[in-house]
């Protein structure tokens, strides 16, 4: 199974990824997180993306690409994968089409996390002052998160009617609880198992 989470920055998609990936024993791949190791670890990609990554700005097409092709090799994305931050722009998503396609697979669901901006704000805000429980992230700010918000409505937002025109897209309140989102998403995850398992 493949699932995409789709929402702009702060919309709760890495929370929603790691409650999937327990809840159904997917694996959960964040682009993000992949590229923040390798900033890191200071290696060559690392050293490539630091300073877009800072500005809040999406690391090229080419680069993302690479590393999702790599890590989709990997045989634990064999029991079923949700992607988190990735897709992020059209022709990233239809590369992930035809990475799949190749596999003898598609793209189940896009569940896109609907969330008004200003309380993206305030998320962002509480994320960047919980410094000590969490790290926080180099681009956790609100100066930062502008650009990410810009980001997403220029390229990623387009994704929203390419996936819909499919009829793939299915949406979900993100203003609501942490729990009240799963139990959402569960429902529509658990909905497509029956239709695969038919
Ligand atoms: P995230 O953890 O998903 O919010 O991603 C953090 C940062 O990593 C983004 O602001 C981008 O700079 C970069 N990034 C993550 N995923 C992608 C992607 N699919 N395409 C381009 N840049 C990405």
């Amino acid at each position: 199974m493949n699932i995409i989470l789709l929402g702009p920055p702060g919309s709760g998609k890495g929370t929603q990824a790691k409650r999937l990936e327990a809840r159904f024993g997917l694996l959960q791949i964040s682009t993000g997180e992949i590229l923040r190791e390798a900033v890191t670890a200071d290696t060559t990609l690392g050293k490539k993306i630091k300073s877009t990554m800072d500005a809040g700005e999406l690391i090229s097409d080419k680069l993302v690409l690479e590393v999702i092709k790599n890590r989709l090799d990997e045989p634990d994305c064999e029991t079923g994968v949700v992607f988190d931050g990735f897709p992020r722009t059209v022709a990233q998503a239809k590369a992930l089409d035809d990475i799949k396609r190749a596999q003898g697979e598609t793209v189940d669901v896009v569940i896109m996390l609907d969330v008004d901006d200003d309380a993206l704000i305030t998320r962002i805000e509480k994320r960047a002052t919980s410094a000590g429980e969490n790290e926080v992230r180099s681009d956790d700010t609100v100066e930062v998160l502008k650009h990410r918000l810009q980001a997403y409505r220029t390229w990623t937002a387009p994704i929203i009617p390419f996936y819909a025109d499919r009829g793939i897209l299915k949406r979900v309140d993100g203003m609501k609880g942490i729990k009240q989102v799963s139990s959402a998403v569960y429902k529509i995850v658990d909905s497509i198992r029956l239709v695969e398992s038919d």
